[in-house]
């Protein structure tokens, strides 16, 4: 075979430098509210002791002390009723001091997660999972909107590729992921199809990712999207993080699709790294937001 065939074509996503730029521009924000004697206070939530939860706590308790965001995590029993996490979460709510509050998912069972997310303070909703913030994505309005979404959407940006008129397939269709970037897209104006597990189980996934000019992935589901269904020249965002064995994956087959598209993100190193930067984002703009709303 031709050598040729074989070598690497797309630029990487990384998604380090758009996670700085942002991280400099909230640093900026947060010395000025300082010199109001303001600083912003991220809470988070957990129930019970997921493995997941401890790297992801671990990453932002670390980005938010290099900023001077105070972070703290209230940590639960697997036990703990509903109604005491409902309590404690109306403290927090309630709390002045505190600007920014996120649940960590999963929850145990006896839970209900949709009732827990949405008796978030709205003003203080860095995630953007209650139906406020979230009607007000869907409306085109500013709000609180989900960190992963924004951060795929600034990792598209970064390319520089329009994004008017493009052929996109988002596949995923959760509240969290796939629901908010797919409005996000039809909001640039892109025709946007969205995919989930019918659309596999029908065998028409391989037809719409071919059919893809930005292909954006969010389906937890390892080396689901083969390298050989990517259009030539395709934007590729993975947003997927998959444990297999020691390693950690995304949900595109990775060494594939990066011999025929333009631009992929890397798992890990693509996507996950600006989510975290947009966590801390949002939390200064629900800052701003609230003292906005005290002082008139
Ligand atoms: P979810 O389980 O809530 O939703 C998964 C979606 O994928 C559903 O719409 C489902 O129908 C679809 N899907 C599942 N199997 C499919 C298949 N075989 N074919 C087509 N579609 C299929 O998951 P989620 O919370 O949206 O997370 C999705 C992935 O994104 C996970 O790997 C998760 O770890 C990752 N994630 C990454 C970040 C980040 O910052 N990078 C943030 C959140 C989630």
């Amino acid at each position: 075979m031709n050598a040729l065939y074989n070598v690497q074509k797309a630029n990487i996503l990384y998604g380090k430098a758009i996670r700085d730029q942002i991280l400099k521009e909230v640093s900026e924000e947060i010395s000025e509210l300082k010199e109001q004697n303001v600083s912003p206070f991220l809470m988070t939530v957990e129930v019970g002791n997921d493995p997941a939860t401890a790297v992801y706590k671990e990453s932002q308790r670390k980005l938010a002390s290099q900023i001077g965001i105070n972070y703290e995590t209230i940590e639960l029993s697997k036990n703990t009723s509903q109604e005491r996490l409902l309590k404690t979460i109306d403290r927090i709510n309630r709390d002045p001091v505190i600007n920014g509050l996120m649940v960590h998912m999963p929850l145990p069972e006896h839970i209900d997660a949709r009732k827990v997310q949405w008796s978030i303070n709205s003003m203080k909703d860095v995630e953007g999972v209650t139906p406020y913030n979230m009607g007000k994505l869907f409306l085109g309005a500013e709000a609180l909107y989900p960190c992963t979404a924004e951060a795929i959407m600034a990792l598209i940006r970064s390319t520089g590729v329009e994004i008017k008129g493009k052929e996109v397939t988002v596949v995923g269709s959760s509240s969290i992921v796939g629901k908010p970037v797919a409005t996000m897209l039809l909001k640039e104006e892109a025709t946007v199809s969205i995919c989930h597990y019918a659309t596999s189980q029908r065998g028409m996934l391989e037809h719409h990712v071919r059919n893809a000019e930005i292909l954006v992935v969010a389906a937890g589901v390892p080396n689901l999207i083969p390298g050989d269904w990517i259009r030539e020249g395709a934007v590729v965002i993975d947003a997927g993080i998959n444990r297999v064995g020691k390693d950690i994956v995304g949900d595109v087959d990775f060494e594939g699709a990066v011999k025929k598209a333009s631009y992929i993100t890397p798992v890990p190193g693509g996507v996950g790294a600006v989510t975290v930067a947009y966590l801390m984002k949002n939390t200064v703009t629900a800052l701003k937001r609230q003292l906005e709303a005290r002082h008139g």
